[in-house]
């Protein structure tokens, strides 16, 4: 199918963002000197857009731009440029909500009919799904991440905004289409039937990857998070904060690239972040350098599991009784008639269904990573697929039993315990 790009709109180069920079009052600003002084380069490494680091004597910049199409596909698939607005918009309404742990670049500027933000250039920080591959340790992630998320969930929906500011940004975001669409389809509905572009290490994997089809309870559990998905406007999502979506050095921790937002429910972006601390849990072992070498970093990825829990958990409580401010579980019903203990159970019961949410939707994460279209860095770099499948498998066995087991985990101790159990038992091929 022909592109139509918009009239205004200009795809860039290294080469020709120069330009573009020296022309920006702003821009130029921050990274000084004239054109010939600047340094450029495209190190776009996900799955959609441009990335340009533009360098200059006195200072440096990102920008991101899209493509109208989807990068890792092609020209064959169009996508509409209009994501870079919904991604700028996400990435103020972050920088407003969080004020404390992991933060959002600074953003410079938007350019919309370029379909590109300029922002930050995070040069000291690695993509954390990099440093969870080379085994390394973040300190602070768990802190930072389950902040991060409390915040930006709690601060964006009907427990904390004026409803009719809610409203109109549910109405804003709601024209992201395209990109729901690409979830709906390759989260929800790609991994469970013979969809073209799905793929899985073969035929290692086969026989499990195809088991996925004719596994009823899973298909059907699959669905139902994808109606919770649709249909349940609580806050503004990242809508894919995975692993790929962070990055860190030792004492910062940065959240990036919320294209994908949306207002959905807030256990899309916690399970999205689970799924990938298990998906680099069960793919240590396919990196160890002897056997149980990465047993220790292992057990570090599930301490990051339990602690990311209770930072989101603690600081969701506190958003709970300190800024309750909306039209959900007000405090006429609850702390104004001296009903402190109605006030804990309405939290409990939030918490207990969030918690639930955040499995199941954790669960389709995984399984999708495995058998769909887009696969992990995790996984896929380890070469020799003997090594690997068996990886994969465990992946997916833990994949389906959160998925259909949502509702009866009391925490994510036990969680942390299926992981082990898994592990320690190992799935046949
Ligand atoms: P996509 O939406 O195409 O996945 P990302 O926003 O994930 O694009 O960016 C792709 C890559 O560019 C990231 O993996 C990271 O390596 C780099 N990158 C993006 N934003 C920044 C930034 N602010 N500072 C440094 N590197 C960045
Ligand atoms: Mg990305």
């Amino acid at each position: 199918m022909a592109i139509e790009t918009p009239k205004d709109y200009t795809a860039f180069s290294a080469e020709t963002i120069k330009a573009y920079v020296c022309d920006s009052p702003a821009l130029a600003a921050i990274v000084g000197g004239k054109q010939s002084d600047l340094k450029t380069v495209e190190v776009g490494d996900g799955n959609l857009n441009l990335v340009f680091i533009v360098e200059g004597p006195s200072g440096s910049l990102i920008i991101k731009q899209a493509l109208p199409y989807v990068r890792l596909v092609g020209e064959s698939w169009p996508l509409p440029l209009k994501r870079s607005f919904f991604e700028y918009h996400a990435l103020t309404r972050q920088t407003n909500a969080v004020t404390s742990g992991a933060r959002v670049p600074e953003i410079y500027a938007f350019d919309e009919a370029n379909a590109l933000i300029a922002m930050e250039f995070l040069a000291e920080h690695i993509i954390l799904r990099k440093g969870f591959i080379a085994a390394t340790i973040y300190p602070k992630i768990a802190h930072d991440l389950g902040t991060f998320m409390a915040q930006t969930l709690f601060r964006t929906s009907d427990l904390h905004m004026e409803t009719a500011q809610k409203k109109g940004d549910v109405a804003l975001f709601v024209d992201n289409v395209e990109l729901c669409d690409i979830t709906e389809s390759l989260v929800f509905t790609d991994p469970y039937h013979d969809a073209e572009l799905n793929s899985w290490t073969t035929p290692e994997l086969d026989r499990l990857a195809l088991s996925l089809r004719t596994d009823r309870d899973l298909k059907v559990a699959a669905q139902l998070m994808k109606q919770r998905f649709t249909s349940n406007a609580q806050s503004l999502l990242h809508g894919d904060l995975h692993s790929g979506s962070v990055m860190v050095t030792q004492d910062d921790t940065r959240v990036i690239d919320p294209e994908f937002a949306f207002y959905g429910p807030m256990g899309f972006d916690t399970g999205a972040l689970f799924a990938n601390y298990f998906l680099a849990y069960f793919s240590q072992d396919g990196h160890a350098e002897a056997p149980g070498s990465r047993d220790a970093y292992q057990e570090w990825l599930l301490s990051t599991v339990m602690d990311t829990w209770a930072s989101f958990e603690t600081s969701f409580r506190q958003l709970w009784h300190e800024e309750r401010t909306g039209i959900l579980f007000p405090r006429t019903l609850f702390e104004d008639q001296d009903d402190a203990i109605g006030s804990e159970q309405a939290l409990t019961r939030v918490l207990d269904e969030l918690l639930a949410d955040t499995i199941g939707f954790a669960g389709t994460k995984m399984l999708r990573r495995l058998v769909g279209l887009a696969h992990v860095e995790d996984l896929q770099s380890i070469e020799d697929p003997k090594r690997r499948a068996p990886c994969e498998a465990n992946a997916l066995a833990m994949g389906r039993e959160l998925l259909v087991g949502r509702n009866h985990f009391s925490g994510m101790g036990q969680l942390c315990a299926l992981a082990r159990a898994i592990k320690s038992r190992g799935v046949s091929l």
